[in-house]
């Protein structure tokens, strides 16, 4: 991947700052706009407009219907626009298909990921519902990475939907170049230790699938490898299993390291073990070791740079 190269990313207009609210306002994101943005090229989507409903409009709600969520006026109920929020997913499947992840907007009956208000049949609101544009982009692109602008503010769960999203550029410009088995065992190798820290037994299991590639069946196995991987990297890498790749990569470096330098990176990762220091401290040092002893397996692996470094996402793990 060229470095100077920007990742699209779609995302829900009003965090652009464009003033597409119901109520003519924007909900601009600082670090979206700034920090984020030199690194992705941030598509806007505003389904409520993309609809025709103009700007100011009536707001809408969820509430809850025969057993589904239908999106209606607040202020005139018979005012549906579920369908034409559908029908507006479904149009945008070729503008969203190129694109390496999605930042919503939190809370919204149209673009809200998850815990959108849905009003039930008394009137009352629950924390269960799933904006209609939202549903629809996460059923038709399930392996694309999703994330709402609050939640990006968790520093886990920033670092989590950003390394997501470069890795699925990786793979989306690997099936764009004509996948091989060769590829998809290189893939592997590179990924294998991010995957280890967000569940070493699923990343066994990816290995495994990986292997059982031939020529004859690599469609279907890079299919089932990238839905596996996928869902492997949504859940939160823990301190815990960060220790063991850490200590894993250590292995590495056996021959190489005096007894000083052993003593030297064995308490840095426990300091880090400990949460005395983040993650890029033993991730530095390891670094330092590597660069004095170059290891191949190492060198490539995505584990020791996953994004750009400037993003500075593992100095607040
Ligand atoms: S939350 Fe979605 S529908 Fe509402 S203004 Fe923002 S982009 Fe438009």
């Amino acid at each position: 991947m060229n470095s100077s190269e920007k990742i699209p990313v779609g995302i829900s207009s009003c965090l652009l700052g464009n003033e597409v609210r119901h109520n003519g306002g924007h909900k601009r994101d600082s670090y979206i706009n700034g920090t984020l943005s030199r690194f992705f090229d941030l598509e806007p989507f505003c389904p409520e407009v993309g609809i025709g409903m103009g700007v100011p409009r009536p707001a809408i709600r969820l509430i809850a219907s025969d057993g589904e969520a239908r999106a209606v006026g607040v202020k005139d109920p018979a005012m549906d626009v579920t369908d034409q929020l559908k029908a507006y997913t479904d149009e945008q499947g070729d503008a969203i298909a190129p694109l390496r992840g999605f930042i919503l907007k939190k809370g919204s009956p149209s673009c809200g990921m998850e815990r959108v208000k849905l009003y039930n049949d008394k009137g009352m609101p629950e924390n269960r519902g799933v904006g209609i544009f939202a549903r629809g982009l996460m059923a038709r692109f399930p392996l694309l990475p999703v994330e709402e602008e609050g939640r990006l503010g968790e520093p886990r769960l920033r670092e989590n939907f950003i390394q997501r999203v470069f890795i699925y550029h990786r793979w989306r410009n690997l099936m764009a170049e004509g996948l091989t088995v060769a590829a998809l065992t290189d893939f592997h190798a590179r990924i294998k230790l991010t995957l280890m820290s967000h569940d070493q037994q699923a990343a066994r299991e990816l290995g495994r699938i990986a292997a059982g590639a031939n020529p004859d069946n690599l469609d279907d196995i890079a299919g089932d490898y990238i839905a596996l991987a996928m869902t492997t990297l949504k859940k939160v890498a823990t301190r815990k299993n960060h220790v063991n790749v850490l200590q894993h990569i250590q292995g590495y470096l056996k021959r190489n390291l005096d007894g000083d330098d052993k003593a030297e990176l064995g308490e840095t990762i426990e300091a880090y073990y400990r949460g005395e220091v983040p993650l890029i401290v033993p991730i530095t040092l390891l670094r330092h070791f590597f660069r004095k002893s170059p290891d191949p397996y190492i060198e490539r692996s995505w584990y020791m740079a996953p994004y750009p470094g400037e993003l500075r996402l593992r100095n607040l793990l």
